[in-house]
């Protein structure tokens, strides 16, 4: 079985693979007993082993060599506020980039926006990367969703376990993307909230067989 470690070294790379992160943009983080394993600060992907990966505990105190991600304060305030989080995956992603600098939410433009738990997907306000205040931003703007931007910095998405994670990271993404084609085409018709609503509902029994 693939230990936490090299599952986030191979996400890692995936996200590189797929240009959803450039450089050392970006970091993952799975949750641990008591705590969560973090990618390391300042390490390009090319660089990342299994054993760089860091283990902190829920203070933030690091159980294994190495530096952890700048940004190791929101991976732990969503596991302490979020017991159904698994693995977060924070990307700076260029559509979810851009849309975040225009300080704009995703909307209702597209149903599968409700994949992520609501009606839109929020931009958070500004802080500065690294700090407590972007934490305290990122956790007000998920509120009770899975996914939110990032202003002027990029997105984040939380699932129950990685590949879940993962793959709402790249929906977000995609997202974004068939958005801002929308825009710089037209103006997007917005679905309301009764047929979000509807998918809400639907996204709840997705992959299940119809009653
Ligand atoms: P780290 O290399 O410290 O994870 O920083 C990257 C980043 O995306 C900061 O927001
Ligand atoms: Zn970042």
């Amino acid at each position: 079985m693939t230990s936490p470690a090299q599952a986030l070294v191979d996400a890692t790379l995936a996200l590189d693979a797929k240009g959803l992160n450039a450089g050392t943009s970006g970091n993952l983080s799975v949750r641990a007993d008591d705590g969560l394993w973090v990618t390391p600060s300042a390490v390009p992907p090319g660089d990342l082993a299994a054993d760089r990966i860091v283990r902190l505990d829920m203070t933030g105190a690091a159980q294994t060599p190495g530096v952890p991600t700048s940004e190791w304060r929101i991976h732990r305030d969503i596991y302490a506020s979020c017991p159904e989080a698994g693995a977060i995956v924070h990307t700076h992603s260029p559509h979810a980039t851009a849309l975040a600098a225009l300080r704009e939410d995703l909307p209702s433009f597209h149903y599968q926006v409700a994949k992520a738990g609501g009606r839109l997907i929020a931009c958070s306000a500004y802080a500065p990367y690294g700090t407590q205040a972007l934490s305290d931003a990122v956790l007000a703007a998920l509120g009770p969703r899975r996914a939110c931007l990032m202003a002027n910095h990029g997105m984040l998405a939380w699932g129950p376990d990685l590949v879940s994670a993962m793959a709402l990271a790249i929906e977000v993404e995609v997202l974004c993307r068939q958005y801002l084609i929308a825009r710089s085409a037209g103006t997007p018709v917005l679905l309301t909230d009764e047929q979000m609503d509807i998918a809400l509902a639907s996204f709840s029994r997705y992959g299940q067989p119809e009653a």
